[in-house]
């Protein structure tokens, strides 16, 4: 009988292209496969169309299929919306990749690059239905087979990154790896905006672009660009890897989707008995290693010696020369002997990056958001529209497995800002839209976003629920704009910021004047003890509140009744928690611009 593999050396070179496991692999047969068939992959706005005419391979076709009927999607408009627009994206995670997907699709060139040459997380992402729904239908299932199977929710990094890897170079996205990111370089003499790149001499260098997405992950934040910290109470994370050697005793242990002390009380009382460990939660998906993620209580940590010397600062609580190393590992692995019930047989670490043992731990007592999603920037008349995706948008708490549900659901909203920008809306309204949604992707669930799936695009409508791309407004995001001041516009630019928020000030100031204890002259300082909100709500609604039973001094207190009457009587909900607004530091202005615009159309008497 004739051999059942393919004859066809392009064919050969496929096969080992869908089943590559390393980042260099999949690029060197990647490579050989462009090669062969003759195509060259810089050729972005042909490349796919050129590879489907060519390889006329039947394994090849079921994925062009997936890929073609994604591409005819009405948004992308058959490619054709952003062909004259160039992208840069910064970072190979998979929030990068993904928005360089959608990107591509839209018709854009993109370029995106990867300071490392290794996909080398093993730690697993938990997946929301709509993301395994998404990956699916870009063939994820074909280039790793036992992606998501039965009831499985959830992969590791480096899978996810090689699937969206693989994607995006069959769709046109050039990827550069062993590149860093350096900064931007204004717009001079006939050159456009360009990126400072390291090794300088790297041929990316040479890329002009009217698009930067970042998506550097972390606390990559690009210039221009303000992180919120968001502190709450102490909370050390602790992940940890162990070898899955698939045999059948491992393949009966249950996983563990999620257990928190406040469901299962017991659970955690036997563990700290037996071991002396003490977990707020625990997380264990079975993968391509065994994979655990806990949040550890410090008593606990220092108990065991896994921290040695106390300090209230988390930073220096947690600096490397304050852990031991092996009592981590100790104390990671008895907690993943305990919560596996002693049913793992031999609990050997899995190989990090580095070559060591794959346990590690992390603070996330202080998350980072970024103040805002968008930004353009003008020099020498020439625009550059930026966008933040993935981690260094919005810091997922690794426990509630948010990290790729929101990332991608940014990128989805990067690129529908990218489509608005390639069919030539303003730019200030391209701005405000990105923003009007940025302010529901926290409070993103499962539960709360839509449930078709197969309906999911990049345009937000399809996505979240209730969503008013209109929330905030042109003369809101006038900060965004960033032109040189030189610039004839520069002037018009003022004019207009102080004109649109200057309106609401007076609106605000209008309607709480004689209150006492009551003087807005700000969006930020002024809301701080809550009862200017409450004047605002007894002026409109003096059947609402009773302002002579509060007190100055209870901010949270008043904070809170404000927030509960707003939304319960004009359905506006909450934007930041009573304590953050208690505390100066923690009010963003461009938030409560936003929320105080929801009052003001809220009133009957709205804008009077
Ligand atoms: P990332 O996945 O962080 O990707 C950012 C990419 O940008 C990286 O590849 C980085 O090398 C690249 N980059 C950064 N700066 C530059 C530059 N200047 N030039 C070029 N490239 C650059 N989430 C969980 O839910 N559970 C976990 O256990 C978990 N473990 C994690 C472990 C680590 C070490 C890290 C970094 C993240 C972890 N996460 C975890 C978070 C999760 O990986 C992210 O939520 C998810 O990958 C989406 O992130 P992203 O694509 O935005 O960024």
């Amino acid at each position: 009988m004739a051999s059942q593999g393919p004859v066809n050396p392009s064919h050969a070179t496929f096969d080992l292209f869908v089943q590559a496991q390393t980042c260099k692999d999949v690029k060197h047969h990647f490579t050989q496969l462009c090669r062969q068939l003759e195509i060259d992959p810089e050729d972005f706005g042909s490349f796919y169309a050129k590879l489907k005419e060519r390889l006329n391979y039947w394994k090849a076709k079921a994925l062009w299929t997936k890929l073609d009927k994604r591409a005819s999607h009405e948004d992308y408009q058959q490619g054709k919306v952003c062909t004259k627009n160039k992208c840069l994206v910064l970072g190979a995670g998979p929030c990068g990749l993904r928005v360089a997907i959608e990107l591509s699709l839209l018709g854009a060139q993109v370029v995106l690059l990867e300071k490392r040459e290794t996909f080398s997380r093993n730690n697993v992402l938990h997946l929301w239905p709509y993301t395994i729904y998404d990956l699916r239908e870009l063939g994820a299932k074909k280039f790793y087979g036992k992606f998501c199977s039965g009831s499985l929710d959830h992969i590791s990094i480096r899978q996810l990154q090689l699937i969206l890897l693989k994607v995006a170079l069959l769709l046109g996205v050039e990827v550069h790896t062993g590149v860093e990111f350096q900064g931007l370089i204004e717009p001079s003499g006939e050159n456009g905006w360009m990126a400072k790149l390291q090794p300088r001499s790297h041929p990316a260098a040479a890329f002009q672009f009217d698009v930067f997405i970042s998506a550097g992950g972390g606390r990559f934040v690009p210039d221009g660009f303000k992180h919120k910290e968001l502190r709450g109470k102490l909370a050390i994370g602790i992940t940890a890897n162990f070898i899955n050697r698939h045999t059948a005793a491992e393949t009966q242990v249950e996983e563990i989707s999620g257990v928190a002390r406040i469901y299962n009380q017991k659970f955690f009382q036997e563990l700290l008995n037996e071991t002396g460990i003490d977990l707020e939660n625990i997380v264990y998906y079975k993968d391509d290693t065994h994979y655990f993620v806990m949040t550890a209580k410090k008593k606990s940590l220092l108990k065991k010696g896994v921290i040695k010397q106390d300090h209230n600062d988390a930073e220096q609580l947690l600096a490397p020369a304050n852990v031991d190393y092996e009592a981590l590992c100790n104390y990671a692995c008895d907690a993943a002997d305990f919560s596996t019930g002693g049913r793992l047989p031999d609990l050997q670490f899995a190989q990090n990056h580095a070559g060591q043992r794959d346990v590690a731990m992390f603070d996330f007592t202080c998350m980072h958001r970024a103040e805002n999603a968008s930004l353009v920037k003008e020099r020498r008349g020439k625009k550059l529209l930026i966008g933040l995706v993935g981690d260094c948008l919005v810091e997922p708490f690794w426990p509630l497995g948010t990290g790729i549900a929101r990332g991608f659901l940014a990128a989805f909203d990067a690129a529908w800002m990218v489509r608005s920008w390639g069919n030539g809306v303003p730019h200030l309204k391209v701005l405000a839209e990105r923003e009007s949604l940025y302010q529901l992707l926290s409070q993103t669930t499962p539960e709360n976003t839509s449930k078709k799936y197969a309906a999911y695009s990049i345009d937000p409508r399809t996505r979240y629920q209730r969503v008013n791309l209109s929330s905030i407004q042109t003369h809101q995001v006038q900060h965004l704009y960033d032109v040189e001041k030189t610039h004839p516009s520069f002037k018009k630019q003022k004019e207009n910021s102080a004109g649109g928020s200057e309106e609401l000030l007076k609106w605000c100031q209008k309607h709480t004047a004689g209150y006492k204890n009551v003087n807005v002259k700000d969006f930020t300082r002024s809301w701080r003890s809550g009862l200017a909100l409450c004047a605002l709500i007894h002026h409109f609604r003096p059947d609402l509140i009773d302002m002579s039973s509060l007190d100055e001094s209870n901010c949270v207190h008043n904070n809170q009744l404000a927030f509960s009457i707003l939304e319960k009587e004009l359905g506006i909900p909450p934007v930041m928690s009573p304590n953050s607004l208690a505390n100066t530091d923690h009010i963003d202005k461009l938030t409560m611009v936003l929320y105080l615009t929801q009052i003001q159309s809220g009133f009957p008497t709205g804008f009077q």
